[in-house]
């Protein structure tokens, strides 16, 4: 089902009770003062994904996970797989995040396994794709952006697919203070919906498909007036409670 949403990715940031704290603000913030009409997710590092499930209102704030496993369980020391994560409290995961891409090495091959790992055990996937500068000067962002879907996604069934996120973030946008402009945004969530609409017809008008770098207060409101952007995926501004309360209230 095609929802608002805004999901903030908190990284490698906050200590145990930093983030416990944190979660607290949001959720109080988020009640008080929230956009009612915005699936409100935080996505804190594994360590604290099972407190700051307790500490949130599940009816107004849902958790994910920053990563999972291809693996379901096993012998793969410093892994953490859906299961745990859905153990854990999470309802989400991102997967495919640039960081994740380019320091980790993950492959478009690879985040089709974590996908089908994260829908096997009831995880929504926040599946990232985006292209780096050089990408989009050469103007081959859209060639990028269409295998990354298309490796990861195609293949799924109908029933599967409706349950996917996906989030647009240029990579050259990811904490650099660059936005991509509004109508960047649009054209290539545009350019999304329509080659999901290929593959998968009339169902793509219910993928929420969100916009992620740099997005601000001040610049949410702008990017998400357009009518292919369902919300963001938002880093640097999740990691104070009052600006990730003013991008919520960007719709
Ligand atoms: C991100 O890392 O997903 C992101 C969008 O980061 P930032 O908002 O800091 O650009």
């Amino acid at each position: 089902m095609r929802q608002k949403i805004v999901a903030g990715n908190w990284k490698m940031n906050k200590t145990y009770q930093e983030g416990i704290d944190l979660a607290i603000e949001i959720d109080k913030l988020v009640a008080e003062k929230g956009n009612k009409n915005v699936t409100v997710v935080v996505s804190p590092p594994f360590t604290h994904i099972a407190e700051v499930n307790k500490v949130v209102n599940n009816d107004r704030i849902s958790v994910a996970g920053q990563n999972c496993a291809t693996e379901t369980s096993g012998a793969y020391t410093g892994e953490i797989s859906a299961e745990m994560l859905w153990s854990a409290g999470a309802d989400y995961v991102i997967l495919g995040h640039s960081e994740r891409r380019s320091y980790y090495g993950e492959t478009n091959e690879l985040l089709k396994a974590k996908i089908r790992k994260a829908l096997e055990f009831n995880l929504t996937p926040i599946y990232c794709v985006g292209e780096v500068l050089e990408e989009r000067e050469a103007n081959k962002h859209f060639d990028v952006i269409k295998e990354q879907l298309e490796t990861v996604l195609f293949d799924l069934d109908k029933e599967d697919f409706e349950k996917v996120v996906i989030a647009y973030e240029p990579v050259w946008a990811i904490g650099t203070g660059k936005t991509a402009s509004a109508a960047q945004a649009q054209e290539i969530h545009k350019f999304i919906r329509d080659l999901l609409a290929k593959k998968f017809g009339g169902l793509a008008q219910n993928t929420s498909i969100l916009y992620g770098g740099s997005c601000k207060p001040s610049n949410a409101k702008e990017l998400f007036a357009n009518p292919d952007v369902d919300g963001g995926l938002i880093g640097g501004a999740a990691l104070t409670a009052e600006d990730f309360l003013g991008i919520i209230n960007g719709f």
